[in-house]
Formats: C-alpha cells, sequence, structure tokens
C-alpha cells in the first residue's frame, strides 16, 4: 500500500489554511490519504492547537515567541510539539514533508517558503508576496533543488491546469471580479471602510487579500506572480473582469484557441489540485457548476482610473530590479494602515504610488542578488512608507 503523502502547512489558522485542512480531511476519507507534519500561525493560539490536535500534526509552531507557553500549555497531552518563534517556522519547513503549502500572508511567509523551496520540496504556493519580492531568486534556487512550485492562487492554478503547450503561448488572460468596489464611485471609495473593503462578493478570504482585491493590488500582484511561474513578459498577460469569478483565467494560444478552466469559487478545489498533482482527488462534497443555472457570464476591462494599483505592478514588474519589493512593501503597510483605521482606502494606493516612484527615481541597482538585498529594500521601503503616512496624517 502507498505511505500517505506528509504535507506541512504554513498559514494553517488562516483562511487557505483552513480550507488545506478540508482538502486533507476529505483525502484521509476518499484518498489520496496525507499525513500532517507541521502546521503554523501568528498568534491565534487556540485554532493552531486545535488544528494540530485534530490533524495529529507532528509539530505546531507559532510565529510570536511570547506565544510558547501558551501554545505548550494548549497542547499539553496531545503528543503535538510545540515550538515558537520565526526561526522555528523556517524549523518547520525544513522538517522532510513532500508538500508545503505557503499560505502565509505577506513577505514575512518568504524565509520559510525559501526553506522549501531549498530542500526540493513540492511548494504548493499561496504566499503571492514571496514571488513577488524574490521571482528571480526563488525561481533559481528551485531549479537548483529541483523544487517544484505548484500555484494555489485561483487564477494561476487555473492557468496551470490548461497550460500544455507553453512555447505556443499568446498570452494569458487573468480574470478578475473586480472585488467589492467594482461599480463604486470614486467618492463611495474614499469613505469606504475596512468592513465594506472585505466584504467580497465572491470569495471569503483573509483581511489583507480582501483588501488587496478592493483596490484591486490583487490582481496587479498576481500579474506579477503570473510573470515569474509562467515565464511570459508582462505585456502578454491581460486582466479581464469577469465579476461572477466562475472562468478562473485563460490562456491564449497561437492557433486561435483559447483554453479555459472554470468551477465555482471555491479554494479548496486549485488547493486539491496542488496537492495531488499530477493526479486529480475526488472532493464528493462541494457543489458542482451548473452553467445553466448561472445563465451567463460578463466581461470588461478594468478601470485603469479607479483602480491605479493595476498600472503601478505594470510598472513595477516592467522596471524589474527592486521596483515589485518597493511597490509590495508600501501596500503591505498601507494596508494594516487603513484596516487599523488610520488612513483612508483611496491613500492605499496614492502612497504605494509614491514610495514606487521615489524607488524609481534614485540611482538603480542592478535586481537584488541575494535574499538579504530583498529583505533590505523591504525594510527600506517600510521605513520610507511609514515615513509619508506620519507626514500625511
Ligand atoms: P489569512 O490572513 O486568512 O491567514 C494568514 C496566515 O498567515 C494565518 O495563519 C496567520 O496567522 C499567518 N501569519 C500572518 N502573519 C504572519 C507572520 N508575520 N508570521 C507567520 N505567520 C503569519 O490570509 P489568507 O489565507 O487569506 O491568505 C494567505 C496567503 O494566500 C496570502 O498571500 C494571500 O494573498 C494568498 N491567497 C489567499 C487566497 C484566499 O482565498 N484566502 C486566494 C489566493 C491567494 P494568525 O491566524 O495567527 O494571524
Amino acid at each position: 500500500m502507498k505511505r500517505p503523502a506528509r504535507v506541512s502547512i504554513l498559514g494553517a489558522t488562516g483562511s487557505v489554511g483552513a480550507s488545506t485542512l478540508d482538502v486533507i480531511r476529505q483525502g484521509n476519507l476518499n484518498g489520496p490519504a496525507f499525513e500532517v507534519v507541521a502546521l503554523t500561525g501568528n498568534t491565534n493560539v487556540k485554532a493552531l492547537a486545535s488544528a494540530a490536535i485534530a490533524a495529529k500534526a507532528e509539530v505546531a509552531v507559532i510565529a510570536d515567541p511570547d506565544l510558547y507557553g501558551d501554545l505548550k500549555a494548549a497542547l499539553a497531552g496531545s503528543g503535538v510539539e510545540a515550538a515558537a518563534g520565526p526561526a522555528a517556522i523556517v524549523e518547520a519547513a525544513e522538517r522532510p514533508a513532500e508538500t508545503l503549502v505557503a499560505a502565509i500572508v505577506g513577505i514575512a511567509g518568504l524565509p520559510a517558503t525559501l526553506a522549501a523551496v531549498r530542500r526540493g520540496a513540492s511548494v504548493a504556493l499561496a504566499n503571492k508576496e514571496s514571488l513577488v519580492c524574490a521571482g528571480t531568486l526563488l525561481s533559481s534556487e528551485a531549479r537548483k533543488s529541483g523544487a517544484r512550485l505548484l500555484p494555489i492562487d485561483s487564477e494561476h492554478n487555473a492557468i496551470f491546469q490548461v497550460l500544455d503547450r507553453p512555447e505556443r503561448v499568446e498570452k494569458l488572460i487573468l480574470t478578475a471580479s473586480g472585488g467589492p468596489f467594482r461599480t463604486a464611485s470614486v467618492q463611495e471609495m474614499t469613505s469606504a471602510t475596512p468592513e465594506q473593503a472585505c466584504n467580497h462578493p465572491n470569495w471569503m478570504m483573509g483581511a489583507k487579500i480582501s483588501v488587496d482585491c478592493a483596490t484591486m493590488m490583487n490582481k496587479g500582484l498576481e500579474l506579477i506572480e503570473a510573470a515569474y511561474l509562467f515565464d511570459v513578459r508582462p505585456d502578454q498577460i491581460e486582466i479581464l473582469v469577469h465579476p461572477q469569478s466562475i472562468i478562473h483565467s485563460l490562456v491564449a494560444y497561437d492557433d486561435g484557441s483559447v483554453l479555459a478552466q472554470l468551477g465555482l469559487p471555491d479554494m479548496r478545489t486549485p488547493i486539491s489540485y496542488a496537492l495531488a498533482h499530477p493526479h486529480r482527488m475526488a472532493l464528493p462534497g462541494l457543489e458542482r457548476l451548473d452553467l445553466a443555472k448561472i445563465g451567463r457570464l460578463d466581461f470588461h476591462p478594468p478601470d485603469m482610473q479607479r483602480f491605479p494599483a493595476l498600472q503601478l505592478a505594470r510598472t513595477a514588474v516592467s522596471a524589474g530590479g527592486g521596483a515589485s519589493i518597493a511597490l509590495n512593501g508600501a501596500n503591505e503597510v498601507a494596508v494594516a494602515a487603513f484596516l487599523q483605521r488610520r488612513i483612508g482606502f483611496l491613500t492605499i494606493s496614492q502612497v504605494a504610488r509614491e514610495v514606487l516612484d521615489d524607488f524609481l527615481d534614485e540611482p538603480q541597482d542592478v535586481a537584488p542578488e541575494s535574499f538579504e538585498a530583498v529583505y533590505e529594500i523591504d525594510r527600506r521601503t517600510r521605513e520610507r512608507t511609514i515615513n509619508k503616512l506620519r507626514l500625511a496624517a
């Protein structure tokens, strides 16, 4: 009998983490079988401990070192080992497991994603910020170790499913729901609250990516992610607004064929595809797509005026070097400030533009050649963004 595949989940207490744990439960009922090695969280000890006990994980790691005692107490008698701190998360990623699900939010996920890439794991990647900031370096580490990057992001997973002849690709078409403010006026967007921004019409996600969807920075980050994952030029990637989120993305070939992947918006499908690859796994509990019931699918180009983040991402990826790191860092800081109600919604893209412009105005070094250089650009960008937001306050 085939032994269960060993899986670790970074960011297990988040939205992607919870969907992954559900896919693993379904796999253990219907096949293929999985064994959980490490689960990690940031501060949510309760959710981490109960997930680790339910999944019979080897180890649970909390990023906040001050919470070690709480985690140890919550795991007492369960047989699950407790650990804490950012270094322990990297060590968890280094533990032998065929697959690592990278679902920490932000560049905070990069060190552990890198550790798994370096040991040659299959990395099921949700943490797009890792690729946005260090796409070239991560891809080169993956080539050296033989690691595979399997996209979980539904758009990239869709492309991955229909990309059979990469050399014949004319363009990739990333679909976008348009987020909660697709039809909102600038006035409405000016006064938007975190609750409104996080109220996505089609997907239930963590707060940061929900705000990214509302500004459409998420689609900009996905454009950068797609350029690295599929090795295409940014001008070969088109963004198409498709409010129903049924077509998850498309690949246009040079013979005029356009292949798409469709499904109801449920992250468990792309997660299962990444976990079971090169096979598929059955998810009998998931609602099935009924196109007759849906009746129509709509499409329109994005409004670049109301959603300037899309152009910022194109500018950053085309400029190369550290520009995408600067854009990502400014966005992470600004989104956190918006969620704390310290800045308005439209300030997120404004400050991201200012920080990116400042970065591009500086004499440019070549692309960062080490991960230390990536972290240094991120650190400087965060400092600059915080200063700008203080000036604006
Ligand atoms: P959530 O906010 O729901 O979860 C984030 C996870 O990361 C949690 O486990 C959180 O722990 C942990 N975390 C946060 N900060 C740190 C840190 N500094 N160090 C270690 N762990 C940390 O986010 P999502 O699940 O929505 O998204 C995760 C990633 O997946 C993002 O990069 C997002 O862009 C991407 N993604 C998400 C999709 C979705 O449907 N949600 C779809 C496609 C991509 P704690 O719970 O303790 O705070």
